[in-house]
């Protein structure tokens, strides 16, 4: 780039974006296009993938095109650009011919900075004659993974884009995902035809995000004490295997005075959009979903991504866990685990769609996947080692197991009786059960199945007093997980595998994670606060007491005015600008510009408004105690609901 160019790239992320510095790799990336580069951009959710186009459209003459199959996002995109003074449009199916017309106009007039596009739109012959008549600056092609045809993400349309090169051979092109895998970084070189595009792989360590899993016992209700003693008033997403589940947990949820609604693909699409529009405009609404919500979604104060399910992949749980704290401020990634998760998705592989080696490849994923869930060492590292990163060897200090290090045991005797239960009621009885069946006749316990299957004259019968139910059942999680047993059929009977022989022989030990009494607290580990004390906002963890009442203040303020003009909160300031407007507590609006989120075009639309907000308030030094108007906390509602059995037989 050359020196004005530079000076021109900073000047915008200085007075448009009203940030300070560029991060990680922004600056190289974006030196690369201004100066006419194609560009393949690998960086994390909230890694700032967006100004890596957005700044080299507004530097280089000609409108950016970003191509982007969101099409429900990107009335908001371009609001939120607009309220940075960029002169942003978008065509799509959702606009009358009218409004289509006029962004057509403004595109050939030069008067547009950046036009949003569906894929399918693109490929029209009418769409691709338009753009030949105007002038192009760069070709942003947003979420391309959307180009894998492996991906549940695969968009068809996406495969007709590599004609862009040849038809604008110098307009430079950035393709961006946050997609990790190696696989799908060359698809996306190769399907978009982009032999000489420079790479730009970023780190995809997320520090903010605090990773936790948690035996599964009641998973509702740990959900339930998670966001209360955790999360009250924050907005996240918890996601579920089945539309069943969505439904019955947000309604759990609602009846427990925690505001969420329900997204999944049986919805019809008037209610998904309606609900993802609340999700993005509200403060602190859970959606509960299933993997169909969540890409793209760009709000920014996700503060906890919560699975109430196994994910079917590491590529899965990161990218859904990865929505939570785009804005850098602390989050959680929190999610219930068991036995059930393990043997659904065993038998979900099985009897699955899909040739041998579909399901080897899914049964490799899974692997994985129940590898991180039964990790004694950080979690972190775990994942960045998945990606190919290094992790930092001595650990994160920022996920439950270095937070608190889970002790391990020696299972081998406990591993033997379960597999020789197995064995068992193969040789002598020829018989195959479930894990319930397994247990109950460990611990002795003379059910109504036990008794009609004479199972209580077994010689193994009640050899497992030694243990509660809780503990088998995390023992016989743990050796499905390490393969040493094997789930069959539609019903899930517990089978040998080819290594059980070896534990059987005593060949082998078997080191088992203790399951931990109690779970995990909260991030900062000293709860020395009361139980049933509301936690503060993890929004605001950071903020000092009296600094309180400011954000809370500057947050209403903020609520009004997206109200009144219709769109998201954050499309007004992000909290993490609101933060550093309490902390900084400017007088002047020279002052305020000089807060990182605080551009030209919003200091003049705003800047007066926040300083009265401030002004109306207390200065910070009047440290005088002030109770959260909320009300107490008693006032929550009793739990409802029965527990759920883990009804998986
Ligand atoms: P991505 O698209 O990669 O998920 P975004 O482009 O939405 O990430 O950026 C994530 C967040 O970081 C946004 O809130 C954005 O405004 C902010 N951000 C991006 N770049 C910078 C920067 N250089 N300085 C400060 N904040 C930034
Ligand atoms: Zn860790």
């Amino acid at each position: 780039m050359t020196a004005v160019a530079e000076s021109e790239a900073l000047a915008a992320l200085h007075k448009v974006f009203g940030y300070e510095a560029f991060r990680g790799e922004q600056e190289a990336v974006i030196e690369h296009v201004v100066a006419g580069g194609d560009a393949v951009v690998l960086m994390p959710t909230g890694g700032g993938k967006s100004l890596c186009y957005q700044i080299p459209a507004l530097v280089r003459p000609g409108t950016g095109i970003v191509v982007s199959p969101l099409i429900a996002l990107m009335q908001d995109q371009v609001d939120a650009l607009r309220a940075l003074g960029v002169r942003a449009g978008f065509m799509n199916s959702t606009q009358d011919f009218d409004e289509r017309r006029m962004v057509e106009a403004e595109f050939l007039a030069g008067e547009l900075d950046l036009l949003y596009l569906a894929p399918e739109r693109l490929r029209l012959d009418a769409t691709l004659d338009l753009l030949s008549r105007g002038k192009i600056s760069v070709f942003a092609i947003d979420e391309a993974h959307c180009v894998s045809q492996w991906g549940h993400d695969f968009r068809p349309d996406y495969l007709t884009l590599s004609l862009l090169g040849e038809r604008w051979p110098d307009v430079p092109r950035i393709a961006l995902t946050a997609t990790a895998t190696r696989a799908t970084h060359q698809e996306i070189t190769q399907r978009l035809n982009m032999p000489t595009a420079r790479h730009f792989v970023a780190s995809f360590d997320r520090p903010n995000i605090q990773y936790r899993i948690v035996p599964k016992a009641d998973p509702k209700k740990q959900l339930l004490s998670f966001l209360r003693e955790e999360h009250a008033g924050d907005a996240g997403i918890v996601y579920c295997l089945s539309r069943k589940s969505v439904e019955s947990t947000a309604e759990f949820l609602t009846r427990n005075g925690i505001e969420a609604v329900p997204y999944h693909a049986g919805l019809d699409a008037g209610t998904r959009a309606a609900h993802q529009s609340r999700f993005l405009r509200e403060d602190g609404l859970v959606v509960v979903a299933t993997i169909a919500f969540g890409m793209g979604i760009d709000k920014p104060d996700v503060r906890f991504v919560a699975h109430l399910d196994l994910p079917k992949s590491v590529e899965g749980y990161y990218q859904e866990t990865g929505r939570a704290g785009r804005d850098g401020l602390p989050s959680t990634a929190w999610m219930a685990y068991g036995l059930n998760d393990v043997i659904q998705q065993r038998k979900l592989i099985q009897s699955g769609e899909g040739d041998e080696a579909f399901r080897r490849r899914a049964q490799a994923h899974l692997d994985a996947m129940l590898a991180l869930c039964e990790t004694a060492q950080c979690r972190r590292g775990q994942l960045l080692a998945y990606f190919g990163q290094d992790p930092d060897p001595a650990g994160c200090g920022n996920c439950d197991t270095c937070l608190t290090p889970p002790e391990t045991w020696d299972g081998t005797i406990a591993a033997q009786k379960v597999l020789s239960t197995v064995v068992r009621l193969q040789r002598e009885r020829g018989q195959k059960f479930g894990a319930v069946q397994i247990v109950d006749i460990l611990l002795g316990k003379r059910t109504g199945k036990v008794i009609q299957f004479d199972h209580d004259q077994l010689s193994v019968f009640g050899i497992g007093q030694e243990l509660a139910e809780g503990e088998w059942r995390g023992v016989v999680r743990q050796l499905l997980a390490q393969g040493l047993l094997a789930v069959e059929g539609e019903y899930g009977t517990l089978v040998l595998t080819e290594a059980s022989g070896a534990v059987l022989r005593r060949d082998r030990e078997v080191p088992l994670r203790k399951e931990p009494k109690k779970p995990v607290g909260s991030r900062s580990g000293s709860s020395s606060s009361g139980r049933g004390e509301r936690k503060p906002k993890a929004a605001a963890a950071e903020l000092s007491e009296e600094l309180l009442p400011a954000f809370e203040a500057l947050r209403a303020w903020r609520a009004e005015q997206a109200r009144e003009q219709g769109v998201p909160a954050y499309v007004i300031f992000h909290d993490a600008t609101l933060r550093e407007i309490a902390t900084v507590w400017p007088t002047s609006v020279r002052e305020l510009g000089g807060i990182s989120g605080v551009g030209e075009k919003k200091l003049a639309t705003y800047g007066e408004g926040v300083l009265a907000v401030l002004t109306s308030l207390d200065a910070p030094t009047g440290a005088e105690a002030r109770t959260e108007a909320a009300g107490s906390d008693d006032g929550w509602p009793e739990m409802e609901g029965e527990p759920e059995p883990d009804d998986w037989m």
